[in-house]
């Protein structure tokens, strides 16, 4: 008689591979929750740390932007227009090397994308001072109107209010203040090209003076919560009319006693007027009407009380 090994495994045998199965389960079950977590987190730590409205098209090509050694100190909020559509400004800004960037586009419509975060270094000022210490904004917009036409209907209200909720949260969150002395346009930052008495020319590198002599200031104002309360003043002594609310800031041109002009913003020392009047010619921009306002000394001019005004 021949005894052969029975097929079937004894009952011992079959309680100890269903444990190791069962070890094997729970073990493969916890690599996969700890993967899951692991890409997760990773994720997070890569997501741009930013306005939580903005659609993230990041990262800016290489070149177009820099990181900094640890966080930034940032008190300016630069204002552009992109001078093209917006989706031609997200090309350039996404190929490497082109020198240009921003940290966000508000389009037309209303959407805010975010190319650069907020503790990178865009290259939109053309001033690497200014570029280190602001966050820049494009507007799909047109400094001087689109087209032949010269038209102006890209400044839409969809835009505006994107614009001002974006600025409201980044003032907030990084304790700008609301306030036309941190919150400027290209046209008023220096340039690298200074005139012969060593006066700095404006509007960056290339002379630019976005986002126009069009764009209502006062109204962005206003919705920041921050409206302009008009005083008429009159010029007492000569004085120069810059940029920036500190002497050494690019002059727009001069102003002779007896001038008038409405004021609507103090800092420093200095009063923010309205201007209508052409600006001094630069190297790379002749004479014009390319800024909306400038700053004064305070001391140079006299309020007129008889004019207070509440409205532009
Ligand atoms: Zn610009």
């Amino acid at each position: 008689m021949c005894i052969t090994p029975s097929p079937h495994p004894s009952p011992l045998r079959g309680a100890r591979e269903f444990i190791l199965r069962c070890v094997a389960g729970v073990v493969a079950f916890v690599v996969r929750i700890m993967a899951v977590a692991f890409l997760a987190l990773c994720f997070a730590g890569c997501k741009p740390r930013g306005y939580p409205e903005a659609k993230w098209l990041g990262p800016a090509g290489e070149g177009n932007c820099a990181a900094t050694n640890g966080p930034r100190q940032i008190d300016l909020i630069i204002l552009h227009t992109t001078e093209t559509s917006a989706a031609s400004a997200r090309d350039i800004f996404k190929t490497a090397k082109r020198g240009v960037s921003a940290h966000y586009l508000v389009t037309t419509n209303g959407q805010v994308w975010q190319f650069v975060e907020d503790d990178r270094v865009a290259y939109h000022a053309g001033n690497l001072d200014f570029n280190r210490r602001s966050i820049g904004i494009e507007l799909e917009g047109w400094a001087d109107g689109r087209g032949e036409e010269r038209n102006f209907a890209w400044q839409t209200e969809e835009q505006r209010d994107a614009l001002v909720r974006l600025i409201g949260w980044l003032c907030d969150k990084h304790g700008i203040a609301k306030s036309r002395a941190h919150i400027i346009g290209h046209n008023q930052v220096p340039s690298t090209e200074a005139s012969a008495d060593g006066r700095p020319w404006w509007g960056g590198k290339s002379q630019h003076h976005d986002p126009g002599a069009r764009w209502d200031w006062t109204e962005l104002m206003r919705q920041l919560n921050r409206a302009p309360e008009f005083l008429k003043v009159v010029v007492q002594s000569k004085a120069d009319i810059l940029t920036m609310p500190n002497p050494d800031a690019p002059r727009i041109c001069s102003a002779q006693p007896g001038d008038e002009f409405q004021a609507y913003a103090e800092h420093d020392g200095f009063a923010l007027v309205v201007l209508k009047r052409p600006a001094d010619a630069q190297p790379l921009k002749e004479a014009g009407n390319h800024h909306w306002d400038g700053w004064i000394a305070a001391s140079a001019v006299r309020v007129l009380p008889a004019e207070r005004r509440g409205a532009k």
